[in-house]
């Protein structure tokens, strides 16, 4: 049972029971029925918006999660060396840092130069090239 739908019922059972709203107490009882029932839509209309807006929530979710597959590739971050390229005007890379496993992200000048500090733990990580990265 919603809410609405036991407002609607305690406002029917109020009636069954013959009390007169135009009563000093009738007239509480009804107008408190009143505002309970404008409340139980307000809350219904809330729960509307809330799905609509999970839904809107997951639809940008997955967007984003595609763009990471494009930026990042597919959610490898194994090997320390294991070097992606990303097909565009800057060529990004990523690796982990073998002291603390943070994934360190970069371009292809720093790439140039074959070693980079770990912007978490200050260790130097040396890469060396890998074939598709040495062209140009
Ligand atoms: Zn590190």
């Amino acid at each position: 049972m919603t809410t609405a739908e036991k407002v609607a019922y305690l406002k029917g059972l109020t009636e069954g029971l013959g009390i007169d709203p135009e009563q000093k107490e009738g007239k509480i009882l009804t107008t408190i029925l009143d505002i309970l029932e404008d409340l139980a839509i307000d809350q219904e209309d809330l729960a509307a918006d809330i799905a609509e807006l999970d839904e809107g929530l997951d639809a940008v979710s997955d967007d984003l999660e595609d763009v990471e597959t494009v930026l990042f590739g597919d959610e490898e971050e194994d090997d320390e060396d294991d070097i992606e390229d990303w097909d565009g005007e800057t060529a990004f890379y990523e690796c982990q840092c073998p002291a603390c496993g943070e994934t360190v992200t970069f371009d292809e000048d720093v790439l140039a130069k074959g070693s980079i500090q770990c912007p978490a733990c200050g260790e130097t990580l040396e890469f060396e090239l890998g074939e598709d990265a040495e062209k140009e």
